[in-house]
């Protein structure tokens, strides 16, 4: 008998909301913008030279590191470019959580954070979120290896001020303080000028949903040039070329055009202000959103049941079968008339 599976690393995986294929389908399950990404963006493609792609990328990435700086307000030394924001979250992970003392994230966050912890084999605990699904500060008083915190947090929608984030890092200058800004364009508030006056906060954020661009796979995060030399090192220690040469001008295309950004994510946050009152009228209530998704729930209807019965005409939203959330749908903001056509299969579900 051989024994070669006892030295494999054995994992369970984070499961991403299905990428269903139906030509007729209104997709609002995995928090994707319903908008095409900026038009510089098509340009950048259409006049690729094939031949720029015989060499690889700059290692740096260094015309997207740029832009983001110059975006941010920020230098070179305090960006970090990575394929996605799990990719940077997943690096910031490996490299700043490595203690033994447990890292604190919320029981109800993006479950990415305790598949990540697993896999490193990092100690966390999960305090829990409170009735109103807001996150208890106190939690976050305690000696621990770290602390994740998403801003607004994810399935919840809801986000706190900056005061609040400031509050947790003030108490915690001997841990790294990861806040996952993924949605924040959509309402929250940015703790992007923190990282100027903490040395211990990073601020990690994506291209997949304010910026239109999920299918490239952008993320970066801003920190101080300490912490941003740590990510670096640990990145080059397992692979030096992150970034496509196209998705580095992609995302350089993105971010310049300012007025594109502007627009799209006004209309997705002026639909999703609709999206409430039309949801409530069908008996709905619906976390306070500062994020282009919804996490509703259903008075009397069970959302796995109305979950069930959307996909069954090929309407696609996320529902998971976890505690404290089992009963919630959580609903992405889609054009006004995808949105139209979710009030009327929704309607028809709930009569
Ligand atoms: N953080 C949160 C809170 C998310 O919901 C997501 C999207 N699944 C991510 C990070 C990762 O997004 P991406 O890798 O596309 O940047």
């Amino acid at each position: 008998m051989s024994n070669w599976e006892n030295n494999v690393r054995k994992v369970v995986p984070y499961v991403p909301g299905d990428q269903p294929q139906y030509p007729d389908m209104i997709k609002l399950n995995t928090n994707e913008n319903p908008y095409p990404p900026a038009p510089g963006v098509a340009e950048v493609l259409k006049n690729l030279n094939a031949d720029v792609l015989r060499l690889y990328p700059k290692p740096d990435a260094h015309e997207l590191a740029a832009a983001i700086a110059e975006e941010c307000g920020v230098d070179f030394n305090n960006v970090f470019v990575g394929v996605g924001s799990d990719d940077v979250l997943g690096t910031a992970f490996l490299t700043f959580f490595k203690g033994d003392l447990p890292v604190l994230f919320p029981d109800v966050t993006y479950s990415f954070y305790p598949v990540w912890a697993e896999l490193y084999n990092i100690p966390y605990e999960t305090p829990a979120l409170d009735g109103n699904f807001r996150i208890k500060k106190e939690d976050y008083y305690k000696p621990n290896g770290g602390i994740v915190i998403a801003n607004p947090n994810a399935p919840t929608t809801i986000a706190e001020p900056l005061d609040f984030i400031e509050d947790i890092v003030k108490h915690n200058k001997d841990s790294v303080v990861i806040v996952d800004e993924a949605y924040v364009d959509f309402g929250g508030e940015t703790a992007l000028e923190l990282t100027r006056k903490y040395e211990n906060l990073l601020v990690v954020r994506t291209f997949s949903k304010s910026r239109n661009l999920a299918g490239m796979r952008i993320g970066f995060a801003i920190g101080s040039e300490k912490l941003i030399s740590y990510m670096m090192a640990v990145r080059n220690s397992y692979n030096s070329y992150t970034m496509t040469t196209p998705s580095i001008l992609c995302g350089e295309a993105s971010i310049k055009d300012k007025a594109y950004f502007r627009k799209t994510v006004d209309k997705i946050t002026a639909t999703r202000e609709k999206a409430v009152p039309e949801l409530q009228k069908l008996g709905f209530t619906c976390l306070d959103s500062s994020a282009n998704f919804l996490f509703a729930t259903h008075k009397t209807v069970p959302a796995k049941e109305i979950f069930t019965k959307l996909r069954e005409k090929h309407i696609f939203v996320r529902y998971f079968d976890k505690p404290r959330i089992n009963n919630y749908l959580r609903i992405t903001i889609g054009t006004d008339n995808e949105m139209q056509q979710l009030y009327a299969a929704l309607s028809e579900i709930l009569k």
